[in-house]
């Protein structure tokens, strides 16, 4: 059974990675709806300062 998926390189750390079919990131790819992709470490960790942000902002 073959598997398919693209390779992007992550907008963040500049690594190449596998997006899988079946995906989120998958679709955006193939449907060319975004070419600014990041790995799942720093697509966590944008989120992250994202909520770091957001909860600042609060105080
Ligand atoms: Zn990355």
């Amino acid at each position: 059974m073959s598997v398919n998926f693209y390779e992007v390189t992550c907008l963040s750390c500049k690594q190449k990675y596998k997006v899988y079919e079946g995906s989120k990131q998958y679709k955006d790819v193939k449907e060319r709806k975004s070419n600014l992709f990041c790995c799942e470490d720093c697509g966590h960790k944008i989120r992250m300062e994202a909520i770091k942000n957001f909860l600042n902002k609060m105080r």
